[in-house]
């Protein structure tokens, strides 16, 4: 068995994980570049492509999941690759490895650790360059404005010296934060006024009386017969092992229906895309991104760069790519991350009701005392102060579940 044991100091925002040779064996990290594919990647490491060929259907889904610029783990023996570990959102990663000689591949969950912080600054500029100056974490600012977007005019009401306080979760793999943050819940003072934010079990944000703050940009891109397949991530299940996920919503449908636009935005996909089908990809406002996959065609028009509205057919239901029957298979993506669709799609509800509310006041009232804490003291604005990780990654070359992350 081959263990590798990698110990190193972080400093905040630099990182590197150099190449370690220890039995010949060499653990690499590397960017996925824009327009390498599985297929390529096989190429390049020799791995014959009659193993991408020979992938479930739902694998070869996955295959395109796969997010240029992503990180990604290999480990080599001299020029053999042993194995690979890619990731297909924050949650799931697609594992490369060789089972008595010959490549597999399978989804497995990315193993992570969530982290609570917290922040409070008195504005000097502003929220986003504020945020950015004292965490260096943009898609904290960008997510901080956009829960207030609808409540608050920035440019009018916020004044030096604010108050402003967030609670906040942060995933963590090898050493480094990854992904999103989840704002669990904030407060800006703004005019001597206290507006909370607080965000739900299910997902979405509300004010402190459990009004949904949420403006949802995104609708239902066809009239369905039923759900086929839900959404889900990489889990472990406890007797079949690993369960592949499903990065979008199967919508069942006879073929032709026509699918639309989910929101306005700018088609930069349309065309074939692998397991995928005939695809049009949608790029929205706030980091939003919609995918449309084994349509039937596409209407004359959906080209890359044509500015669409909602509502606009962008092609009809069909099964290309698949040999299921005909579906809609919807993917919706923040910040380039698969998310639940259902969860970011309208909803007609826009007031917590019932034993809904009350599980809700009492979560919003913990954090407001949270929130009120933080903020009683006295604010002083220090960049985030170095934090120390150590990790040890193990890739091991002779077992089945070979790849452990021990962050
Ligand atoms: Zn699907």
């Amino acid at each position: 068995m081959l263990q590798k044991f990698i110990k190193k100091t972080r400093l905040p925002f630099i990182c590197c994980l150099l190449p370690l040779a220890i039995n010949a064996a060499t653990i690499k990290e590397d960017k996925w570049e824009q327009g390498q594919t599985l297929l390529t990647f096989f190429e390049k490491n020799s791995i014959p492509a009659k193993v991408y060929y020979d992938l479930a259907p739902e694998d070869k889904e996955l295959a395109d999941e796969i997010i240029s610029g992503s990180t990604f783990y290999t480990l080599y023996e001299g020029e053999r690759l042993l194995q690979a570990l890619i990731s297909i959102n924050e949650d799931s990663q697609l594992h490369i490895y060789q089972k008595n000689g010959v490549y597999q591949m399978r989804a497995m969950p990315i193993t992570h650790f969530v982290e609570k912080r917290t922040l409070a600054l008195s504005v000097e500029s502003s929220l986003y360059n504020d945020i950015v100056k004292y965490t260096g974490d943009t898609l904290l600012a960008s997510d901080f404005i956009q829960a207030y977007k609808n409540s608050i005019d920035f440019k009018r009401q916020i004044k030096k010296d604010d108050k402003f306080a967030i609670v906040y979760e942060r995933k963590y793999r090898l050493g480094k934060y990854f992904g999103s943050p989840n704002i669990k819940a904030s407060m800006l003072n703004v005019s001597n006024h206290d507006h909370y934010v607080i965000r739900h079990q299910d997902g979405h944000f509300y004010d402190i009386h459990g009004n949904n703050l949420n403006k949802y940009l995104l609708l239902t891109p066809l009239k369905y017969k039923r759900i086929s397949s839900h959404f889900s991530t990489a889990r472990k299940h406890p007797i079949l092992g690993y369960k592949r996920p499903h990065l979008g919503v199967d919508y069942a449908a006879s073929r032709h229906t026509p699918i639309k636009a989910a929101g306005k935005g700018r088609v930069v996909f349309a065309g074939v895309k692998g397991g995928y089908g005939k695809t049009v990809i949608i790029q929205h406002e706030n980091g939003y991104r919609t995918l449309y996959a084994h349509m039937h065609n596409i209407n004359k028009g959906i080209k890359v760069g044509a500015f669409v509205e909602q509502g606009r057919q962008v092609g009809t239901v069909g099964s290309t790519g698949l040999s299921t029957g005909p579906h809609l298979h919807f993917g919706v993506y923040k910040n380039g991350n698969a998310v639940n669709p259902l969860k970011h799609l309208q909803i007609a509800q826009t007031k917590l009701e019932g034993k809904e509310r009350e599980i809700f006041l009492r979560l919003a009232n913990n954090y407001k005392n949270e929130l009120d804490g933080i903020l009683a003291n006295n604010i002083e604005n220090v960049p985030f102060k170095t934090l120390k990780n150590s990790y040890i990654v193990y890739l091991t070359q002779d077992r089945l579940a070979p790849a452990n992350e021990i962050n």
